[in-house]
């Protein structure tokens, strides 16, 4: 055993500065090396040969390399099973640890517990991309918070220095030699792959990403704190405008360290709804980890097995922003053609699957886990069963969001429907919300549903099944 050397296994912690494995490794052992595996069974989930977060995650992944190299190492980019690759790799180098941020999806505990397994304990989960774990936040009783003001209350009040302190990263000299580590894994069998044309080699293609430069993450957190955030309030509700951050790829894949994105938040004081919005996504963290069904499950068990509706053209209307209603239109185009949706998009599309379409939420949940740029288990499906009134601290499900209403307050001039539905840009302010209220404009479809009726159905299988609950 070399006891001299760790592997850093970087999964969703992208980067090199204030980086939690990196930082234990290097307390560790003398020699760090890291490294990434493009898991074969999670690519099994990314069918589509152009998706947009491969680029996303090689191109984070070269800059890493580069700036690696810059310090005297390199990054070791391997191929396959990442439970049975780690392990071997930690076996051929003699690696004495292998360090990784700690990941609370379901499947992901399962596979860092299979490494640890066959490493014989070698493996070591530091807390990286959350403030609080799942199980730091928790009632007296150890049992988890299911609302989440109570969650936050805790949360804030835990809260210390200490929690968003950053790991500054002492790393000069520190980097395995990089060519031997190279040679030795590719003499193993092991694939290694080069920086060079690296999604070819895994058979996926570079595509376009004028949003979301790799090297841009921290100066668009920094220009949002010091510029936006003052009005996040009153602007996060305009699809319109960029009165969010826009910074949900780069925390997802861990491009931009969250305990930097708080304290810069602290540091301006009128960025306190903004760091409601990071207890959210730690608060649905916490959720799916202590309820890991979830994801297949509805969170209130008065609505398992809810009569949803099976009607393929609706649900093809509505993927492809096909309904008749601007609004919705506009936000199904927009996830298609950037891969990212607005959050109040977001809300107003879910709820018009679940209740004006009456689809069930994981088909909404599965299609934006396609195509979704930030997409992460834990908020898409706290998000979804939200909307369809079904989850946690949920939406009542006798609210139900009229579209037209929606539009009408949040994209009042129909900025955002013009940009996404140009067949109906010529319409007035007011008439763009509702395009069937006068002539049907050429090469618009008229709506799928009418939404009236669809509330009254959606109630009535709500109040069913709670009346059963
Ligand atoms: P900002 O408003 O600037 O917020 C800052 C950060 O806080 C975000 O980047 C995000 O990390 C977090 N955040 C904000 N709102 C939420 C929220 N409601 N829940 C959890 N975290 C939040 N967010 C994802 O990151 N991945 C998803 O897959 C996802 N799916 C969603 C599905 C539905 C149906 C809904 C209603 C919301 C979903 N969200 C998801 C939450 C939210 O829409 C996005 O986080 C937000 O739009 C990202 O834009 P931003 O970075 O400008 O956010």
């Amino acid at each position: 055993m070399n006891v001299n050397l760790s592997l850093v296994w970087l999964r969703r912690d992208l980067r090199l500065y204030d980086h939690a494995a990196l930082h234990k490794a290097l307390s560790l052992s003398a020699c760090v090396q890291p490294v990434f595996v493009f898991d074969t069974d999670i690519l099994q989930q990314f069918s589509n040969k152009q998706d947009r977060r491969l680029t996303f995650i090689a191109r984070a992944l070269c800059a890493i390399d580069s700036e690696l190299k810059k310090r005297g190492g390199g990054l070791l980019l391997l191929h396959g099973r990442a439970q049975d690759i780690i392990p071997k790799l930690a076996e051929t180098l003699g690696a004495a640890h292998i360090i990784a941020a700690e990941d609370f999806e379901p499947k992901t505990i399962l596979r860092d517990q299979e490494v640890n397994k066959k490493t014989g304990g070698k493996l070591t989960l530091v807390k990286d991309h959350l403030i609080f774990s799942p199980t730091e936040i928790t009632k007296d009783d150890g049992s988890a918070y299911k609302v989440f003001t109570p969650y936050s209350r805790v949360w804030r009040a835990k809260l210390s220095p200490a929690s968003a302190a950053p790991y500054t990263i002492h790393d000069a000299g520190r980097y395995a030699d990089f060519a031997s580590i190279r040679q030795r894994a590719q003499a193993a069998g092991f694939a290694v792959l080069t920086p060079e044309n690296l999604l070819a080699q895994i058979g996926y293609e570079e595509v376009a990403l004028p949003d979301w430069p790799v090297d841009n993450a921290r100066k668009r957190l920094a220009d949002f704190v010091r510029e936006k955030s003052r009005n996040y309030e009153h602007a996060r509700d305009l699809p319109a405008t960029h009165g969010t951050s826009r910074i949900s790829p780069y925390l997802r894949f861990g491009l931009m360290s969250i305990r930097e994105a708080l304290t810069l938040a602290q540091e301006n004081g009128g960025a306190d709804k903004w760091i409601n919005e990071l207890i959210w996504r730690e608060f649905y963290a916490a959720i799916l980890y202590h309820f890991p069904h979830t994801p297949s499950l509805e969170f209130q068990a008065q609505f398992v097995g809810l009569p949803w509706r099976q009607d393929e053209k609706l649900l093809a209307a509505w993927k492809t922003g096909n309904t008749g209603y601007p609004i919705i239109d506009a936000a199904m185009r927009e996830l298609l053609q950037t891969g990212w949706m607005h959050n109040r998009a977001r809300m107003i599309v879910a709820s018009f699957l679940t209740k004006d379409l009456l689809l069930d939420w994981r088909l909404g949940e599965a299609h934006f886990a396609q195509y979704l740029m930030d997409y992460e288990l834990a908020s898409n499906v706290g998000g979804w069963q939200w909307a369809a009134s079904t989850g946690t601290d949920a939406q009542p499900w006798f609210r139900i969001f009229n579209p037209t209403l929606q539009s009408q307050k949040f994209d009042p001039r129909g900025e955002y429907i013009r940009k996404y539905v140009p067949e109906i840009a010529h319409l007035s302010d007011k008439e763009i919300h509702e395009p069937w209220a006068k002539a049907k404009p050429a090469g618009y479809p008229t709506p799928i549903v009418n939404h009236a009726a669809a509330r009254e159905q959606a109630l009535a299988m709500f109040k069913a099944a709670s009346q059963q609950g």
